[in-house]
């Protein structure tokens, strides 16, 4: 019964709406059926995805329940509605899709759908950065990512706890031994002697594995706790950014980091987001608590060329581009590899072609090595 009305539908379908009859002669099957209810879940990264409960209905010999509406965008441009009837379409193994909503069956009164702003597992609020179609949860106990974000924190460019494996994860989280990454610091050698396949041996390896990977680095720790957009490489420059010190970096406003070169708007909005979060501070402080230090950061002195940008072109033969780099940065300056209207400096070596053309024609204080060097005065 259920087909035959798909199939009418379908038909009237067609005949209103020809560009869709085409694209499904093509490859996918398509059918209407009614989305009864739009269900909210969470991503093993913590992106919200809308589900749509569909009137069961057979495409293609299978018979399907739901289909992805992918977020918040795809929904508003598609005006889907709970009590809908929708033209879904199935191609291959891929999870069907909504094709369009039949505005003429739509029942009187209803609503546009609106994802929910808290998370439908631990009801944190959710972050979406402007430019953004996806919504995250950042809390680090929400319990539906804690086992992929100690497996992050534990992994080798982050805490680099060894044998701390993904199926330890599992049987600790599943026993209620771990509910954060900090939870890490407190467990006890008898705790880890009575899982399962753990000889006491092993538990001995990991309790050392553990206190060894207490000596870090703000980089490292950064990269562990799983701030979205934020990576290894990020991680290094706001360590470096705030010297090392991390409750400044907590406490920075969006401006502050935006004004850090390397770092953009959606990855500013997804740290302050991320440090909002009072179940987050108290992670942080719980792992700080239990001993994890940060090795010392080189400190950036502030001069007449912080936040200035050098290029070198051509041979250099008084230092190597890589010292050049780190003279200026020491400086709290930045080399850049191309000029423009933000050089400040460019640094000419031996055998400079166009960079130095096109600085010239910019106006940009141009230096040779020895110029250089003496006015950084080296
Ligand atoms: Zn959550």
């Amino acid at each position: 019964k259920v087909n035959s009305f798909a199939h009418q539908d379908e038909l009237g379908v067609r005949s209103r709406s020809p560009r869709w009859a085409i694209a499904g002669k093509l490859k996918s099957q398509q059918v209407t059926t009614k989305i009864l209810n739009i269900e909210v879940s969470l991503g093993r990264t913590g992106a919200v995805t809308p589900v749509a409960k569909l009137e069961p209905v057979s495409v293609g010999g299978v018979v399907v329940s739901n289909a992805t509406l992918h977020n918040q965008d795809e929904i508003d441009r598609k005006d889907v509605r709970i009590g809908d009837t929708v033209l879904i379409q199935r191609a291959g193994d891929v999870i069907p899709e909504v094709v369009k909503v039949i505005l003429e069956k739509r029942q009187k009164g209803s609503l546009p759908f609106t994802l929910p702003n808290n998370c439908p597992v631990c009801s944190h609020e959710v972050f979406r950065p402007e430019g953004e179609v996806v919504a995250r949860c950042q809390n680090m106990e929400c319990s539906a990512q804690v086992k992929g974000r100690i497996d992050h924190f534990v992994s080798k460019g982050c805490m680099d706890i060894d044998g701390f494996g993904t199926k330890l994860v599992d049987q600790l989280v599943e026993k209620k031994l771990m509910k954060n990454v900090a939870d890490i610091y407190s467990l006890s050698l008898d705790q880890l002697s009575e899982l399962e396949r753990m000889a006491e041996k092993s538990a001995q390896n990991i309790m050392d594995a553990i206190t060894a990977s207490k000596k870090s680095s703000m980089a490292r720790f950064i990269h562990a706790l799983g701030i979205r957009n934020v990576g290894e490489h990020a991680a290094k420059v706001l360590e470096k950014s705030f010297s090392g010190n991390l409750e400044n970096l907590m406490d920075a406003e969006i401006e502050a980091l935006t004004a850090i070169h390397e770092i953009g708007g959606i990855m500013a909005e997804s740290i302050v987001n991320f440090f909002q979060d009072d179940t987050n501070k108290k992670v942080i402080k719980a792992c700080l608590k239990a001993g994890i230090q940060f090795e010392a950061v080189e400190q950036i002195q502030e001069s007449e060329f912080t936040g200035k940008t050098f290029v070198f072109t051509g041979s250099l033969e008084k230092f190597s581009r890589k010292d050049a780099q780190s003279m200026v940065e020491k400086l709290g300056a930045r080399a850049s590899g191309s000029v423009s209207s933000k050089t400040d400096y460019l640094v000419a070596g031996p055998g400079a072609g166009s960079k130095l053309m096109k600085a010239e024609e910019l106006n940009i204080s141009i230096y040779s090595e020895d110029e250089f060097l003496e006015l950084i005065g080296k």
